[in-house]
């Protein structure tokens, strides 16, 4: 492993890390917001770090990317308008456009570093998603975007970086950001955020889903395993109308049939009902009163 006795290092807490065998480096540099790795690795493949962060890999970025996207828009009876926040490598929208009743997929990144260098080392990842004619790319922070714009959207995928502390997304995870959200959404819309490790940062979690919880009539926390991020990953989805936790294995299985071009590599209906099945002790947390909701005067940062 790593004949050249390259190692990554990637922080899970100030306390804990994990190390990986880099077989290349293809790209390292500092955009305008983050630093940014495009390496190989021994055991993932391919994968994008940002401020140090494995974003996702080869090896299971199907996991994460169809985890995030297809509950909340399997959920939502006609999705056609759909925004992405973030979602640099391309792979959330590549999913989104599986959806046939997709008309427009609306892309706000603010790094065009980033996306210039995913096009050119990781076009595994967005399989010609930047170039479908129903895509559309917004180099702008996303906040901004949403505060200017007056556009609905039937769906909103917050595909963001972790609130890291002097990071560029932190405040995409408050009150007043969420606020803004559901404003922007249809009257039947739904949103759907990653919310960070469950096992490293359950705290912040739990101040995820007391945050959009504060601010949609419906939300659901659920979570998979990652292997790239070595843990349990969550997600967190607001709905106003619509509870993806009703929907049966069966359900879940003909909308897939009816509604998504291709075949998907991990979800599906028995994954749907599993997914929304959390363990004791972190249902314990979502409860616990002494957790805040998020806001633009007292946010929620990694690690905790
Ligand atoms: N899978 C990832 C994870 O779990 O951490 C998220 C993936 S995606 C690469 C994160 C993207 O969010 C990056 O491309 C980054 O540039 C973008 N981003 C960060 N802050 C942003 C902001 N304020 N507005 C829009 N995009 C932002």
């Amino acid at each position: 492993m790593s004949k050249e006795g390259t190692w990554f290092i990637e922080f899970n807490t100030p306390f804990s890390y994990h190390v990986r065998g880099i077989r290349r480096v293809l790209y390292s540099g500092v955009t305008k917001y983050q630093r940014v790795a495009i390496v190989e690795f021994e055991d993932l493949g391919k994968a994008l770090v940002l401020d140090g962060k494995i974003q996702s890999s080869l090896y299971d970025e199907f996991v994460y990317h169809e985890s995030l996207v297809h509950p909340a828009m399997i959920t939502h009876p006609n999705p056609r308008r759909v925004l992405i926040l973030g979602g640099g490598e391309g792979a959330t929208a590549r999913e989104v456009l599986r959806h046939r009743s997709v008309e427009e997929v609306v892309m706000v990144d603010i790094d065009d570093e980033v996306i210039r260098l995913v096009k050119e080392y990781l076009p595994e990842m967005s399989q010609g998603a930047f170039d479908n004619p129903r895509f559309r790319l917004v180099l702008q922070d996303g906040r901004k975007f949403l505060e200017e714009s007056r556009d609905r959207y039937d769906v909103i995928i917050l595909d963001l970086t972790d609130p890291l502390e002097g990071g560029p997304s932190y405040l995409l995870y408050t009150v007043e950001f969420y606020s803004i959200v559901r404003d922007r959404l249809s009257d039947d819309g739904i949103m759907v955020t990653q919310a960070t490790s469950t096992s490293y940062s359950l705290r912040t979690f739990a101040t995820i889903y007391k945050t959009v919880a504060s601010v949609f009539p419906i939300t659901r926390a659920y979570q998979v395993y990652m292997h790239s991020y070595d843990s349990t990953w969550g997600f967190v989805i607001g709905s106003k109308r619509y509870d993806p936790a009703t929907l049966t294995p069966d359900e879940v299985n003909n909308r897939i049939r009816e509604r998504i071009s291709g075949e998907l590599k991990f979800y599906e209906g028995d994954m749907h009902r599993a997914m929304f099945i959390l363990p004791k002790h972190i249902r314990t947390v979502l409860s616990d009163e002494s957790i805040k909701p998020a806001t633009d005067k007292n946010p929620t940062f990694l690690p905790a």
